[in-house]
């Protein structure tokens, strides 16, 4: 029988075919204040990840270690790809969702909605449609921490779909304050992570599930109530398993909602995705660093699969 070592967390014994007892967690680069939005360049075999309050994106790769990508980026929070594999974020000091093209100028892709400025966009993910996902709480507007402090404009903290014709939906529009997202492997759901326990302890961790229709979400109700800390950033693997941040590390969650286990992080996780070589790393932003460990899956989000496409823009 393997024994694991303290930072797995075996709950379910589905989860040790998920985890290996030799995987160690690695801190891959640390110095930083608030670490989040990783997104992994396949093509370019480098994790690219905020660092919010320094208005910086990193770089890391296991050739050339950790260095800067961009800086002043308008306290950039959430990173993705499109499907041509150009980088896609979301700031919040402009309030905005850019696209990196490939010359390395950037084209703002939204900025308001009903003629007022969005909140302070956080998380996005692309659809295989190419529609573009995102949440808008109000995280980057009410301090100078992580933005710059303003009045909300939007009277709701929503989670929109801009289509590939420019048309923007307001798609759920009941979060308190909606963070990380993700659709399942056929995208016939949706994940959104309610993370306003960050500011108000009356509020349930939940990470909540939406069927999603051409032009509509049906609410499916709570996927999981967290048990430490609040969901922020989550990820989907190819069996349709939920990992998402929280309080004491990174929860893994079977597609039914049953806690699998956990890979305990000594600092407060805010964000993960999969990436390196095979797929099968897990890249996770705690607070002032950011650690990997090896797993036995990979990301169901099809970035992953174009992320080892040749051709793929990052000018990094
Ligand atoms: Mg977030």
């Amino acid at each position: 029988m393997t024994i694991y070592p303290p930072h797995l967390q075996i709950i379910d014994p589905r989860f040790r075919e998920l985890v290996h007892g030799m995987s160690q967690l690695e801190r891959i680069a640390t110095g930083f204040t608030w670490t989040e939005g990783p997104v992994w360049f396949g093509d370019h075999g480098c994790l690219l990840f905020s660092d919010i309050p320094s208005e910086r994106l990193m770089r890391w790769s296991e050739h050339d270690g950790v260095s800067v990508f961009r800086r002043a980026t308008k306290f950039n929070n959430g990173n993705s790809r499109d499907l041509h594999g150009r980088l896609i974020g979301c700031r919040h000091g402009t309030r905005d969702v850019v696209r990196t093209e490939a010359d390395g100028s950037l084209t703002v892709l939204t900025a308001e909605f009903e003629g007022k400025r969005l909140n302070s966009p956080n998380d996005l993910v692309m659809a295989s449609d190419g529609a573009l996902w995102f949440t808008d709480p109000t995280y980057g507007i009410i301090s100078n921490f992580e933005g710059w402090r303003a009045v909300p404009e939007q009277a709701t903290r929503n989670v929109y779909r801009l289509g590939p014709d420019g048309q923007m939906q307001a798609m759920i529009r009941d979060f308190i304050q909606p963070n990380g997202l993700a659709f399942s492997p056929d995208e016939k759901r949706l994940y959104v992570a309610e993370s306003s326990k960050s500011h108000d302890l009356s509020v349930p961790p939940v990470i909540r599930m939406f069927d999603v229709e051409p032009g509509a979400v049906h609410d499916r109700g709570i996927f999981c109530t967290l048990d430490n800390g609040f969901p922020d950033g989550l990820r989907v693997d190819i069996a349709g398993n939920v990992w998402t941040s929280a309080g004491d590390g990174v929860h893994c969650f079977a597609p039914d909602g049953t806690l699998l286990g956990k890979i305990l992080v000594p600092e407060q996780v805010a964000n993960l995705c999969f990436g390196g070589a095979d797929g099968h790393r897990l890249f996770i932003t705690a607070t002032t660093s950011v650690y990997s460990i090896f797993v036995d899956t990979v990301g169901a989000e099809h970035w992953t699969r174009r992320s080892r496409d040749p051709g793929a823009v990052c000018a990094a």
